[in-house]
């Protein structure tokens, strides 16, 4: 028997999040964003989910190989677009759109010229200050490309640092619109936060990640309250109990002391699995469908949680670390971080299956 801890990856909520994505889109080209593995769902399960997006979007050529692999005949662009000159056969081959964010890609571009031509999505960085051209050298990137016979389609890109709050998009929104007036061509701004958040930045085309995979982009507003259905339910189960008495401590540092007797049980999830070992105790977690807490730290294959009113529970019971019950965005903001993470890093050895 394998230890009980199980990803259960649902289809169909994958699926419904993509059509909320959809409906606040408007007409927009929808990009299902698949970068990390699918946000740590599975590429192949990415492909199947999101069937219904336009395109898929993500920044390792090995996982665009492996949507072509998969059967995805629609678009799929690069969102970091090429790393060396060889990537280029790959973009060429697979039929790739690729990001141009600096002059060094313009250069392989010019040097290595393709059978057909690319479509190209230009960043401009409008403030974030990771990846793209300044405002400044925007426009001669734009006439670099566009000189290029095998550049198809240019698209305008951004990308925003702060849309997940009020008014976060604003100056890079208007930065971006007048150093774009006048350039023919797609426009492409909002993230998961904007395509909720910011009906002005949908535009033609939309990157949604996080919405897809049922996290919140917002620190102040829940999944569900979006109409987010959780991807990814994190399950395992019960192997221990200990009864304690007053003053008994609970797990390495014996950073919790009972106050009063009562009753833990030990689940077969630790921090080797992707369970924050920054959870601190009080973080919730359901057993047997009944929501309760951690307590102590967690360790590397191990957690404990408080069974004190839950007498029914025991050796077996089911525990949802994340999921349905167990908002991942709550775990996230428990461990001081946010569900990206958590979803991304739930470890090579916890079994992952899709349920529906
Ligand atoms: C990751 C990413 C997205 C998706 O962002 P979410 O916050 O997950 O919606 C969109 N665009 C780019 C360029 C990205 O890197």
């Amino acid at each position: 028997m394998p230890r009980p801890i199980q990803a259960r990856i649902s289809h169909a909520a994958l699926a419904h999040n993509l059509s909320v994505a959809r409906r606040h889109a408007g007409g927009a080209f929808v990009w299902a964003v698949i970068k990390a593995n699918a946000y740590g769902h599975g590429i192949e399960r990415g492909v199947a989910s999101f069937a219904a997006a336009d395109g898929l979007a993500m920044l390792d050529l090995n996982e665009a190989v492996r949507c072509r692999e998969a059967g995805w005949v629609k678009s799929i662009l690069l969102l970091e677009g090429i790393f060396e000159a060889r990537d280029l056969e790959i973009v060429e081959r697979y039929g790739l759109l690729m990001t141009v964010h600096c002059a060094q890609q313009i250069d392989l571009l010019q040097t290595h010229a393709l059978q057909r031509p690319v479509d190209v999505y230009l960043k401009m960085n409008s403030g974030m200050n990771r990846l793209g051209f300044k405002p400044a050298a925007y426009r001669n990137a734009w006439e670099r490309l566009r000189a290029l016979r095998h550049v198809g389609t240019i698209t305008l890109m951004t990308h925003f640092a702060d849309a997940d709050v009020a008014g976060g998009t604003d100056a890079a929104r208007t930065l971006f619109a007048q150093t774009t007036e006048g350039l023919p061509g797609p426009r492409a701004l909002a993230n998961s936060a904007a395509v909720l958040g910011v009906p002005e930045a949908i535009g033609d085309a939309v990157r949604p990640g996080i919405m897809l995979y049922g996290s919140s982009p917002f620190a102040d507003r829940t999944a569900a309250s979006l109409d987010l259905q959780p991807g990814m339910t994190l399950v395992s189960e019960i192997i221990g109990t200990q009864d304690l008495l007053a003053r008994d401590a609970v797990g390495y540092g014996s950073t919790f002391r009972a106050e009063k007797p009562m009753r833990i049980g030990i689940v077969a999830c630790g921090y080797a699995d992707g369970y924050p070992r920054h959870c601190a105790t009080g973080t919730p977690i359901a057993v047997a469908g009944a929501r309760t807490r951690t307590i102590g730290r967690v360790s590397m294959d191990m957690l404990a949680v408080d069974l004190t009113d839950l007498p029914q529970a025991g050796i077996g019971s089911s525990v949802e670390l994340w999921g349905a019950q167990i908002p991942i965005d709550e775990v996230a903001r428990a461990a001081g971080t946010i569900g990206y993470e958590l979803m991304c890093a739930v470890a090579p050895r916890v079994p992952m299956l899709s349920v529906d």
